[in-house]
């Protein structure tokens, strides 16, 4: 095989695209003398419920704190079950057990990816309080029939939308309507504020319940205290955590969302590019779009490595020789040791996760990746396969 390497130095498969409008705003708010929570906080949170529509954005530091408090301002008592894919990141799994629910699974769609809402009902007991879909790389879930039939059976639906800031279902941005939604700002995400992340909801109820969870269980907003009209007074009424978001982290999310669009774009662009140049090569199977009408946000670019030649981790191993970064997103959740052994999942459990789950690779894309550097990665990918 030969080795000219396309790229001289080694290129990533995620890459946040930081300005110096962001620069200057984070040098701003050092130079300020007020760096945590504070007026950035409240004015990127002013940014996000315009952006999304909705009456309630809580920001965090982290998604994976949202969905803590999400889960917690839902009071869960011992035993009462939680559903979701195993075709996601840890914290989505992970929180709810630290809520004090049972994680319970069901089996993801083998076009998308997406949790398979037709095994939803027969997984819903008298125990089940909600249920966790993660719109699986920015791709919506269907969600009127998600809401139908969890109205139907009284559950909440908590969304995993860390990959789906942007994305809309039928003309309506994810995070508009609906219970609860979770988004991240990790730095792989559509947007960053280096860690960081929100909640929107419709319920006053819920967010009032996670804005005082995000600050020690102090009844009262935590940035009142930097102003003079916020009274030094404050009363506890439940052991909270200390999720809240720093102006710093806001200082980026303010310029960041300004560019969210313009980056969904660039990453449908080059998402259709990949599908164009790809479909036709046998040893790679794509995902297909559903019927329904939905804006994808195309957090990730995923495929199937589909062929006898070479394994999917052999695949990776030569595309890092070439200088070429991939991510794996994700081997499924069950087949991980804890879980196994907490909850007795096994392998078999879940036959289109695990089959995804041996396959999947997720190829670069960011805003700033050029259509070189694209074409780059797509003929380096046909000579391994070929
Ligand atoms: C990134 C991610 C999270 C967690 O986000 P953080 O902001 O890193 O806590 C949760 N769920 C999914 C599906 C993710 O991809």
């Amino acid at each position: 095989m030969s080795l000219k390497a396309k790229f001289k130095s080694f290129f990533p498969f995620s890459k946040p695209d930081i300005g110096q409008k962001e620069i200057r705003e984070v040098v701003d708010s050092l130079k300020s003398g007020w760096i945590t929570s504070g007026p950035k906080v409240l004015k990127f949170e002013d940014q996000l419920k315009n952006y999304l529509n909705s009456p309630y954005v809580l920001t965090l530091n982290s998604a994976t704190a949202g969905l803590h408090l999400a889960l917690l301002a839902l009071e869960l008592k011992p035993g009462d079950e939680v559903i979701t894919t195993p075709m996601t990141w840890l914290s989505t799994v992970n929180t709810i057990i630290n809520a004090g629910g049972k994680p319970v699974l069901i089996d993801v769609n083998k076009d998308d990816c997406n949790i398979d809402l037709d095994k939803l009902e027969k997984a819903i007991t008298n125990k089940t309080k909600a249920i966790i879909p993660v719109h699986f790389a920015g791709l919506p879930v269907d969600i009127d029939k998600l809401y139908n039939i969890a109205k139907k059976h009284n559950i909440y639906v908590i969304e995993d939308a860390a990959h789906a800031i942007g994305a809309e279902y039928k003309d309506k941005k994810i995070g508009s309507f609906g219970d609860i939604q979770v988004f991240s700002f990790h730095p792989n995400k559509n947007i960053t504020t280096g860690e960081g992340g929100c909640i929107s909801t419709q319920n006053k109820n819920i967010a009032e319940k996670i804005s005082i969870m995000r600050f020690h269980g102090i009844d009262r907003k935590s940035w009142d205290r930097f102003s003079k009209k916020g009274s030094q007074d404050y009363e506890v009424v439940y052991p909270g955590y200390k999720y809240n978001m720093m102006d710093i982290q806001a200082a980026i999310g303010i310029h960041q969302l300004c560019k969210l669009d313009k980056f969904i774009d660039k990453r449908t662009l080059l998402a259709n590019r990949y599908v164009s140049k790809l479909k036709n090569i046998q040893e790679i199977t794509l995902f297909k779009q559903p019927n329904y009408s939905h804006k994808h946000a195309w957090h990730l670019f995923t495929v199937l490595i589909n062929t006898k030649k070479l394994n999917r981790d052999e695949f990776m191993s030569f595309m890092k020789q070439r200088n070429i970064g991939t991510g794996l997103h994700y081997k499924a959740v069950h087949l991980y040791q804890y879980y196994k052994n907490k909850f007795k999942f096994k392998y078999g459990d879940f036959p289109n996760a695990e089959y995804i789950s041996e396959k999947i690779v997720s190829l670069p894309l960011f805003p700033n990746m050029t259509i070189q550097e694209q074409d780059n990665v797509i003929n380096e990918m046909k000579e391994i396969l070929k």
